[in-house]
């Protein structure tokens, strides 16, 4: 019975550290190997965001054109903040306060691991990921492929959701929802099912 307070604690720990995310159809189904919160932590982010200054690793193998990821990640941040607060997209250049009360960094302390595919990840609830974000590390590792036929990383601003206030259990998502959906797409071109919780 002693050791259930400590088995408590870690599994909180566990629960707080990540939240893994939502897997998205591939057209070519490649999954990548296990990637860790250590191994993105070892990546050299040595790309800055044209716009909000976030630190970006690209793996070797992500075939996108860096320039224009870099932007992506760019835009789509400036979109979701834009939407979800309203108070313009430069809260995400300044310490920002979240209704919750606590402050989000500037963008341009996040971390963000660009992978080509979807991994298998150490996140408690799911064992493949299309991206997770690691509250610790203010980290994020999103997958480049496979991210839809209506503009790529759809799940960037979920992931952004979760740095501002979205709850790890999505308990609270309903409230993020509007802004972090994927684009909007055409129906016809977007038969696929979106396999979210
Ligand atoms: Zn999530």
């Amino acid at each position: 019975m002693r050791h259930i307070p400590l088995v408590s604690l870690i599994v909180f720990i566990i629960f707080l550290s990540a939240c893994g995310e939502d897997l998205l159809p591939t057209s070519s189904g490649n999954v990548d190997t296990m990637i860790t919160e250590e191994d993105a932590l070892a990546q050299n982010y040595n790309h800055r965001t044209p716009g909000y200054d976030m630190q970006v690793a690209i793996r070797d193998d992500v075939d996108g054109d860096i320039n224009n990821i870099l932007e992506l990640l760019d835009v789509r941040a400036e979109v979701f903040l834009d939407c979800q607060f309203m108070m313009g997209s430069e809260i995400g250049s300044d310490d920002f306060k979240i209704p919750s009360g606590n402050t989000v960094f500037p963008l341009s302390m996040l971390m963000v691991f660009v992978v080509p595919f979807n991994f298998e990840c150490d996140a408690v609830d799911k064992s493949i990921c299309a991206g997770i974000y690691y509250f610790g590390s203010d980290l994020i590792i999103i997958a480049e492929e496979g991210l839809g036929r209506c503009g790529k990383l759809p799940l960037w601003k979920h992931e952004l959701g979760h740095r501002y206030g979205m709850a790890a259990d999505h308990n609270n998502q309903d409230e993020f929802e509007p802004c972090i959906d994927p684009p909007d797409c055409d129906i016809i071109d977007f038969p696929e099912i979106f396999a979210r919780e």
